[in-house]
């Protein structure tokens, strides 16, 4: 921390949002652009996909949970909406490797995790793999990389390697809603069931759309014998 503040005094840090100096120490975005990031709410959202209900409060499943039944995850829960300056800030770091923003993700990540549940159930943090061509393309794997300090914030371990992609689907964001859950059918596969066996798992993904993509790799975690998936995102698409 100490080494921080000195390279902080060294070399100033930028804010993403506004480009002026960062005034919150070892983090990139500003005290006023920090107000400007459109943060999920912590309550009257719906228990399983996370989506803010108006009028709702406390625990309630949405009409659309309710209806399809279909996410294969307990919980979903995401820091903030995509809008404005939070989805060029997550676009950057998902695409144009502004890996330097991690820090401040994994903080809004993991509040927003503390807010709506428990962190000390969480016996395992995993992430969804980046596709073989993102990781050649870009050379790294955004949602580990926010798993790993979201892992460190609730001291809990974080894996690599037990959710793995079977091969590459096409990109989600070129589908609509019933082909995405077929696109992504059959993507993962769980390389070590005895790790998830009976386990709660923090599942973490950038950006939750349709949920497709969390509720496939989420189902095949249930099927390989974890207990519960609580699916996570910096992002939320609504
Ligand atoms: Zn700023
Ligand atoms: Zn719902």
């Amino acid at each position: 921390m100490a080494l921080e503040r000195i390279l902080d005094f060294i070399w100033p840090r930028r804010c993403e949002i506004c480009g002026g100096l960062s005034d919150r120490p070892s983090r990139h975005v500003c005290a006023a652009c920090l107000m400007k990031i459109p943060f999920m709410p912590a309550t009257g959202c719906c228990s399983v996909c996370g989506l803010p209900v108006e009028g709702f409060d406390g625990t309630f499943v949405c009409e659309e949970c309710a209806k399809s039944r279909k996410r294969r995850f307990d919980t979903a829960i995401s820091a903030a909406r995509m809008d404005g300056v939070f989805r060029r800030a997550v676009i950057s770091y998902k695409f144009d490797g502004h890996l330097w923003m991690a820090d401040d993700f994994a903080d809004w990540m993991s509040a927003a995790l503390s807010a709506r549940t428990d962190p000390d159930a969480i016996d395992l943090v995993l992430s969804i793999p980046a596709t073989l061509k993102h990781r050649i393309d870009r050379g790294y794997d955004q949602c580990a990389i926010l798993a790993k300090r979201i892992a460190s914030r609730i001291d809990r371990r974080f894996a690599c390697g037990i959710v793995k992609r079977r091969g590459d689907p096409k990109r989600q964001s070129l589908l609509a809603g019933e082909e995405r859950e077929e696109n992504v059918k059959g993507t993962f596969a769980v390389a070590r069931p005895e790790l998830v066996r009976g386990r709660t798992i923090l599942l973490v993904d950038d950006v939750m759309t349709s949920g497709a993509t969390l509720s496939e790799c989420a189902g095949e975690l249930k099927d390989a014998g974890a207990w519960r998936v609580f699916a996570l995102t910096l992002g939320r698409a609504i």
